[in-house]
């Protein structure tokens, strides 16, 4: 196959390291790649005044394919999450997530094997937000009271939840699309409609509708809270979860807790036309440079996208690889060791090195 051209963003704290490691993997399979490297996060902040620059946006739409590693966000006050921002300036409206325990993995249940798919662009990660005491909130706070008669606290800030038609229909179109080029049996939608009656509730009602369209994939919904209870206690029941973005960002992280943790919990982020491939886990700041985390997250998601480029052989070759490095339970990092501070843990370009060598042999 021809050499593939694709942007690759190291991102920071840990991001630079695992991205290296999965460079050197995806060498070591044979795969040939131009990467097109793109800073973004902190740093660039600090040198060029804006998280995100134009020129990163430029190089996702031209190359189409992007290997995002993680971008620290600060909380509560500085700069917009640059991970939210890059989802909608694509509209890469899906977010998808298989959490497939792998043999050998330090988890409660052996056989999980669940895909979330979360709603990228809307609901509270809109960024529609009002912060306490500006002018624009106490008008919208006047304005809501004038409207429903309900009182919102003078102190409070605000943030705004849209959900529409449009962007729940794509996003339960893709989670039976999936489920059907897939060989998936179920999709549940996920949602708290009992409460948020137009946002969730329409939500809901619009994923009912399209689910009427597949016959052939079974169908049921789930309350949010009952959601999170029935997967720590039965996971097995359920197969493909389509949630609106928050949940969806919830769920991700308890569905990685089933199966070893965020080390092993790949992720892509899928428009019309573009992909960004990223782990679920973030920055971990407090490991930056330490050769400590756990690349395999990033290297799964880096399967998917050797898989959506149509490098399938490379892709299986690669995850076989890791499936036996978890099995054995030797070259592999603190966090799949049974007490984190095992002296016999390797570091993250350590678990690269065998991998690569794997792959060869
Ligand atoms: P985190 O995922 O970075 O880390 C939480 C903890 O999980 C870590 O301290 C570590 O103990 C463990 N962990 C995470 N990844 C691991 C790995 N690969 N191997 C082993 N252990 C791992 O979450 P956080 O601390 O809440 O967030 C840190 C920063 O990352 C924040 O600024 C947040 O906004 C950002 N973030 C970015 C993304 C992204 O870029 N897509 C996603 C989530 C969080």
């Amino acid at each position: 196959m021809s050499k593939h051209n694709i942007t690759l963003i190291p991102g920071d704290g840990v991001g630079p390291e695992i991205t290296e490691a999965v460079q050197r993997v995806i060498a070591g399979a044979g795969v040939e790649v131009n990467w097109d490297v793109q800073h973004a996060g902190t740093d660039v902040f600090e040198a060029e005044g804006v998280p995100l620059p134009g020129r990163v946006i430029e190089s996702i739409k031209k190359n189409k394919v992007a290997l995002k590693g993680p971008v620290t966000t600060p909380v509560g006050t500085g700069f917009r999450s640059v991970n939210v921002t890059l989802r909608q300036e694509l509209d890469l409206y899906a977010c998808l997530r298989p959490c497939k325990s792998y043999a050998g993995a330090r988890c409660v249940y052996p056989n999980v094997d669940l895909v979330v798919v979360r709603e990228n662009t809307e609901d509270l990660y809109a960024g529609i937000e009002f912060q306490k005491d500006k002018e624009e909130t106490l008008e919208l706070i006047e304005f809501i009271k004038s409207k429903t008669k309900k009182v919102i606290r003078p102190d409070s800030g605000i943030s705004i939840k849209p959900i529409s038609v449009f962007g729940t229909e794509r996003i339960v179109r893709f989670a039976f699309d999936y489920a059907r080029k897939n060989g998936r049996k179920k999709v549940t939608s996920v949602h708290k409609a009992n409460i948020m009656k137009h946002s969730d509730g329409l939500f809901l009602e619009v994923a009912n509708n399209v689910a009427k369209s597949y016959p052939d994939i079974e169908y049921e919904d789930r309350i949010i809270d009952n959601m999170c209870m029935q997967l720590v206690q039965k996971p097995e029941l359920y197969d493909v979860l389509v949630l609106p973005n928050l949940y969806g960002d919830i769920v991700s992280d308890l569905a990685a807790g089933l199966i070893g943790g965020l080390g092993l919990a790949p992720g892509a982020n899928i428009g019309a036309e573009m992909a960004v491939f990223e782990a679920t886990h973030g920055s971990a700041p407090k490991y930056k440079g330490l050769n400590k985390i756990n690349p395999m997250a990033m290297m799964l998601s880096a399967i998917m996208m050797l898989n959506h480029i149509g490098e399938r052989e490379a892709a299986t070759r690669l995850d076989g690889a890791i499936a036996s490095i978890i099995k054995e339970g030797k070259h592999v990092t603190y966090d799949m060791k049974p007490t984190p501070d095992d002296p016999t843990a390797v570091g993250t370009s350590q678990v690269a090195d065998e991998i690569i060598r794997r792959v060869k042999g």
